[in-house]
């Protein structure tokens, strides 16, 4: 098992910027797992990542319409899978899954079956005050664990 970082985030503002830090180290072909309960933050956390790859306007849960694609410094792919679950393999996600943009999946665990094998899971859960998320990275592969790594030295969110 590899190391997994810890942070916590105090507000939604910290989340959005914890995310737009981690945005800027991406890489084309990125792979990001979002985990968390209905609440925990995922859609908030992709929106600082949009906000940290240069995109302009809203980004709002694609949760009806299973992927919504931005462009920024990077494409983002931005998927929720809580409704398609295993049907994944009907959207054509592979296109994006190894695409040339960054992808992120909410709930990406319930198509475990389909996801790269190298990818960064991010975990969030909530704490007992109202406003605190607490974050996990969780790096599968060199790629990610040494995007964690420079993360932790260089993004400025010591713990
Ligand atoms: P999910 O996509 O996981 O269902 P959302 O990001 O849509 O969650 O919703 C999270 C909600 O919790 C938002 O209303 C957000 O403003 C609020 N919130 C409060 N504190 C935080 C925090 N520290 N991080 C992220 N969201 C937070
Ligand atoms: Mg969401």
């Amino acid at each position: 098992m590899e190391k997994t970082y810890k942070w916590r985030l105090d507000n939604a503002g910290k989340t959005r910027d914890f995310a737009a830090a981690l945005a800027a180290m991406l890489a084309p072909g990125d792979f990001l797992s979002l985990e968390g309960d209905l609440g925990a933050g995922k859609t908030t956390f992709t929106q600082g990542l949009a906000q940290g790859l240069g995109i302009k306007g809203a980004v709002n849960s694609p949760t009806f319409t299973i992927m919504k694609e931005y462009a920024g410094r990077l494409p983002l792919y931005h998927f929720d899978v809580y409704r398609v679950g295993e049907d994944i393999e009907s959207v054509g996600a592979d296109e994006y899954f190894y695409g040339d943009g960054v992808c992120v999946v909410e709930w990406a665990s319930l198509i475990e079956a389909w996801l790269p094998q190298d990818r960064l899971t991010i975990m969030l859960g909530r704490g007992d005050e109202n406003d605190v998320r607490f974050i996990a990275l969780s790096p599968q592969g060199k790629r990610y664990v040494e995007l964690c790594e420079e993360f932790e030295r260089n993004a400025g969110f010591g713990d």
